[in-house]
């Protein structure tokens, strides 16, 4: 058993070597901008869970219920900011030594810190963006959201009357494959991944550490609870990701 001084030893020595790094982000990276998780402890979301996709295209109810909760999780993003997790992996891309940050959040948060959009995988999409169900049209957030307070339930898209929604991935939805291909290329290239602020139990971003580690990358886990992958680390650090990121930059 190592002490939190050993363990922050051991990442600041996997990350000193590394040049090539890759992060994975969950959740948990923006709790501490305000915006609760998923599977933390006193989560109400597996008593409440979100809409599905098969269950958004086919049933007018479930759309209505759908934009009747989005409005919370809107105000939230829309108010929160980086913080110093968010700043400290965008501190890493200055220093050159980020190859890409593979993100599940949809929150945007990561872009706002101040990443090159290009090294940005955001795997789940983003809620920033309303998008059409059947054709390529998107708007901004706040657009359908104010025809939805204005008392569209059920907002259609203006160009083809495909079904509005947020242009996120609901459970149940295809990722592009496009996205899905520059996210496991970034994990076959790294040379060291990076996991911080995720349960990794969402497939298929849970898998891509599995893709680094298969090509001999090691793997780094911040993340206040156990994962599933823990035992396949080689340093974990179960600590709060906006003090540990920046105290490890600082080790550098
Ligand atoms: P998750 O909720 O399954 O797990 C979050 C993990 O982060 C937990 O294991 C928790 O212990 C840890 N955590 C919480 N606060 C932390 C902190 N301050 N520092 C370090 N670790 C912390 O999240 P997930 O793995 O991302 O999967 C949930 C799905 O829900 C994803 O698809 C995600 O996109 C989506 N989601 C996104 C947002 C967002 O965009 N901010 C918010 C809620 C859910």
């Amino acid at each position: 058993m190592h002490t939190q001084q050993q363990q922050f030893q051991g990442a600041a020595r996997l990350l000193r070597a590394a040049r090539k790094i890759v992060a994975l982000t969950g959740a948990g990276i923006s709790t501490e901008s305000g915006i609760p998780d998923f599977r933390s402890p006193g989560s109400t979301w597996l008593q409440n869970p979100p809409v599905s996709y098969p269950d958004f295209v086919s049933k007018p109810e479930a759309r209505r219920q759908y934009w009747a909760t989005r409005r919370g999780f809107l105000a939230q993003v829309l108010e929160a900011r980086p913080n110093p997790a968010h700043l400290a992996l965008a501190e890493l891309e200055r220093r050159a030594i980020l190859l890409g940050l593979v993100t599940q959040n949809f929150d945007g948060l990561h872009l706002d810190a101040g990443h090159d959009p290009a090294r940005v995988v955001e795997i789940h999409g983003t809620s920033r963006a309303a998008a059409c169900t059947l054709c390529d049209f998107r708007a901004p957030i706040e657009e359908i959201q104010r025809r939805v307070d204005e008392g569209e339930s059920d907002p259609q898209c203006q160009l083809c009357g495909g079904y509005m929604k947020s242009a996120t991935i609901l459970f149940g939805q295809h990722i592009p494959g496009n996205v899905l291909a520059q996210a496991k290329e970034l994990a076959r290239n790294c040379d060291l991944f990076l996991v911080v602020g995720s349960s990794l139990q969402v497939a298929p971003a849970a898998h891509l550490p599995r893709l680094a580690l298969k090509n001999n990358a090691p793997l780094l886990i911040i993340n206040l609870m156990p994962t599933p992958l823990d035992s396949y680390a080689n340093v974990v650090i179960q600590e709060k990701a906006g003090l540990a990121l920046p105290r490890l930059v600082e080790m550098l």
